[in-house]
């Protein structure tokens, strides 16, 4: 049922580092299961990446304007109206929702995750990030009952530093809802329909059926199935499948717990691969589109040399090929390992 599609090319040069003896070296490209959509895998396998310091952009961003650290959010934040959201803004433990300044969908907040202005990855505590998917959530159920014509298609989203689009260092997730989906989550939720008609199954109980035991699969953590994706989106790029979940109601503290235990360890996997920032998303439908489950996804971001350089290129931008340097396959022996 599920195809794991690869096709490998093989492209043939004089090798200057064997003395120009001719060589024949192998490129992937995958299709998604699920959407068919093509990623390319760099035949790189083992990468390895210098440890970055963020200290120096952590400590000038300290010496510029923090709309969110303690004493100034109170004053620079926007507030929500007061009959959309009584006092302005949610809080759960210490996360802060607030609206964004610069919303991009008819429903977009931010959740200011902790009072600290920088939060490493081994400081990111799993109650962090539980209180901040569960504000998020409440905002979203506020959403739903406030104005369900633009609460069909929802996702809360992470960029972890600099290199993975974080606009400013303090930690902070992005909370967003619309009436229609993203073009990713559309394409999704088209294919799990299609894929729900035809085999009377959601395709993500299939998937885990077929990676189950697998050199892709990290296991299950009670409710939730986290795995290593066949297609990847980018470098270190990891599935949760919330069984049983496909809309924000189902989503229960529970889930939210387990789900941030589960995040602690990949972020703990990317620090111990050098790997110094990521992107999260967690995306949810109204329930009206059959087949679906909700899922998280996670995908490391990195520089190369020099500093400042992206890991986005014309591939990504100009031909919409993600792509990635390592087989999933082998990054997924080292993810096990925080997972046993
Ligand atoms: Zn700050």
């Amino acid at each position: 049922m599920i195809d794991f599609k690869r096709v490998v090319g093989r492209t043939k040069y004089h090798d200057p580092t064997k003395n120009f003896e001719l060589v024949e070296v192998n490129s992937e490209k995958r299709y998604d299961p699920l959407t068919g959509k093509m990623v390319r895998v760099f035949p790189f396998r083992k990468i390895t990446f210098s440890r970055h310091d963020w200290t120096p952009f952590v400590e000038e961003s300290r010496q510029r304007f923090c709309p969110f650290c303690p004493g100034v959010i109170e004053k620079a934040a926007p507030r929500f109206p007061e009959d959309f959201i009584p006092g302005g803004r949610l809080r759960v433990g210490e996360a802060v929702l607030i609206p964004n300044l610069h919303p991009y969908e008819n429903h977009s907040a931010v959740v200011v995750m902790a009072p600290d202005h920088y939060l490493s990855m081994q400081d990111i505590r799993p109650d962090v990030i539980r209180d901040s998917i569960e504000v998020g959530l409440e905002y979203l159920r506020v959403v739903a009952e406030k104005d369900p014509a633009n609460s069909r298609y929802s996702s809360i989203n992470w960029n972890y530093m600099p290199y993975a689009g974080g606009s400013l260092i303090h930690p902070h997730l992005q909370v967003i809802s619309g009436s229609d989906p993203c073009n990713l989550d559309g394409d999704v939720v088209a294919s799990a329909a299609r894929y729900f008609e035809r085999h009377g199954r959601q395709y993500w109980e299939d998937l885990i059926g077929a990676e189950k035991g697998g050199e892709r699969d990290l296991g299950s953590t009670g409710r939730i199935h986290w795995l290593v994706t066949f297609a990847p989106l980018a470098l270190g790029d990891v599935t949760a499948v919330i069984r049983g979940c496909s809309t924000i109601r189902d989503v229960t503290h529970e889930h939210v717990e387990e789900l941030a235990g589960g995040l602690k360890k990949i972020i703990g996997y990317y620090d111990s691969a050098n790997i110094p920032a990521f992107n999260m998303a967690m995306y949810f439908t109204g329930g009206e589109d059959r087949g679906f489950c909700c899922t998280v996804r996670v995908v490391g971001r990195f520089t190369l040399f020099p500093l400042v350089g992206s890991d986005v290129s014309n591939i990504q931008i100009l031909h919409h090929d993600p792509w990635t340097l390592c087989l999933p396959e082998d990054m997924a022996g080292d993810l096990r390992k925080h997972f046993a």
